[in-house]
This record gives structure tokens, sequence and C-alpha cells, in this order.
């Protein structure tokens, strides 16, 4: 294993085999019993159905650590796995909700059990890690996403340096359809009309990142950290889920990287 520099510590360590997004989720994903069960991917490199993981020598055994501790091994649990949908199953429970427009807004979902900060940590984590290293080299000559002047107050906060970034929300849709319920994808840009804002996707969790100043109370009063109301909202997100795969095949196929005998379901 490599000893360098530490993306998140900024220490020089031994680097262990850091992913892009958690293993887990490609074990989730297989399509068992099928003649190809592997998980369809859709990354930078195309839309392809492999075993292969988005990985590299980034992060150091403390800082892995630190990122499952603080979010992902409990976002893990709450994805749509074999045994059921966790977090939707718990927000169902909830009598506290308003349905209007296909959106029911779930609100209090602390008072639920929701660890709001855990599911935020995860997100801001992945984000951050798309925007620092290249994890598709060697083709890949930038990152997939740049988080501009919010890059190192991110980093702190993922070392538990500071607290989460001001002018910054992070908003969590569970998702009620089928499809984007069993996919996963990196990070790429949201709304093409607004530059900070970003989304992934973790088989029914779909995140979306802004940063900007003077925040939309909308958007303000959404976010994981900071809404008061701790509002979560479950909906259909087979729209967001083709808009965001349209863009990343878009992006992949500039690159060269469509690879359309993948485009087949399995
Ligand atoms: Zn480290």
């Amino acid at each position: 294993m490599p000893v360098s520099i530490c993306k998140l510590c900024l220490q020089n360590r031994v680097l262990k085999d850091s992913h892009l997004l958690p293993a887990a989720l490609y074990r989730m994903s297989r399509w068992e019993g099928s003649a190809n069960p592997n998980p369809m991917l859709i990354s930078l490199r195309g839309r392809v159905q492999t075993s292969k993981q988005i990985k590299d020598y980034v992060f150091c055994h403390d800082c892995e650590q630190r990122f499952s501790r603080n979010g992902e091994r409990y976002t893990m649990l709450q994805v749509n796995r074999k045994e059921g949908f966790k977090l939707l199953q718990t927000l169902q429970t909830s009598t506290n909700m308003k349905s209007a427009g296909g959106f029911t807004f779930y609100y209090e979902t602390s008072a639920l059990g929701v660890d709001r900060r855990k599911l935020a940590y995860f997100a801001m984590s992945v984000f951050w890690r798309a925007a620092v290293h290249l994890w598709h080299r060697p083709e890949q000559k930038e990152p997939i996403m740049r988080l501009g002047m919010y890059e190192e107050p991110i980093r702190k906060y993922l070392m538990e340096e500071a607290p989460f970034p001001s002018e910054m929300a992070i908003l969590l849709y569970v998702c009620t359809d089928y499809h984007a319920q069993n996919v996963f994808y990196e990070p790429s840009q949201g709304n093409m009309e607004m530059p900070y804002t970003w989304t992934f996707q973790t088989r029914g969790l779909n995140f979306c990142l802004s940063g900007m100043e003077g925040m939309p109370p909308q958007l303000a009063g959404a976010c994981l950290i900071n809404g008061e109301k701790e509002v979560i909202v479950a909906r259909s997100c087979e729209e967001k889920i083709l808009d965001a795969t349209m863009k990343i095949m878009i992006e992949a196929s500039k690159r060269g990287n469509h690879d359309p005998r993948g485009a087949k379901k399995p």
C-alpha cells in the first residue's frame, strides 16, 4: 500500500484502497440469478455492467474510519436493501406529515429516530471525494465536479474541525419509485442554470447539495443540518434520475467512453 498525503487529514500516511461510493452499494446492486449479475454503473466511463468498483489509494485508515463512523455505516442501513427500505419505512410510520403535488413532507424526523447528521455527513463526504481526486484515471483529466471555494470548508467539516459550511444546504429526497430505489450513481452537476448545485443517488436516497450566498429560505429550511422543521421529502425520483443519467451519459460520450453494449437491461 502506498504511503502519501491523505487528502482528508493532510498527513503523510499509509493509504487504504478507498471508494468513491461505498462497496456495500455494489454488493446490494447485484442481479443474482441473471446471466450478468454485476451492477449497472453509470459513470464518466459510460454505462456499463461491471464488477469493477470506482476506487483508488486516497485516504488513510483513520479517515476511512471517520467516514464510516460518522455517516456511511448508518446510511448504508437506511438505503433500499433486500430486507427492505428502512428510511422510507420509518418515515411512513409518522403521522406528522403533509402530502401535496406528489410530494410527502415528513416533519420532526429526528423524533422518529432518523439521524439527520449522519445522513448529511455521508452525503457531504461523497460530494467532496468526487471533487478532490481523479477517480477515473488515466482517462480523466479533471475532477468529476468542482466545489470551488466550498472545498476546504467541507474538508474541515468532515474532519470535525468546523461546523457545517454556512451558505450550503444538503437536501435528501427519499424515492418512492422502483427505478430510483435500485440504482446508484456518482455525483454530477444538478441544475444546469445554477453552477453550485450537485446531486447523487444511492438506492432510494437522492442527495442534492447547493451552495450560494443568501440561500433561499425554502432551500435552507429543507437542509438536513439547518432545517428547523427537520423535514424529509418522499417523492418519485424517476424524472430526476433520468435527467442525471442523461447528463452523466452525455459527459461520458463527450469523453468517448459510452459503451452502447452496456445499455441493455439485464
Ligand atoms: Zn487521513
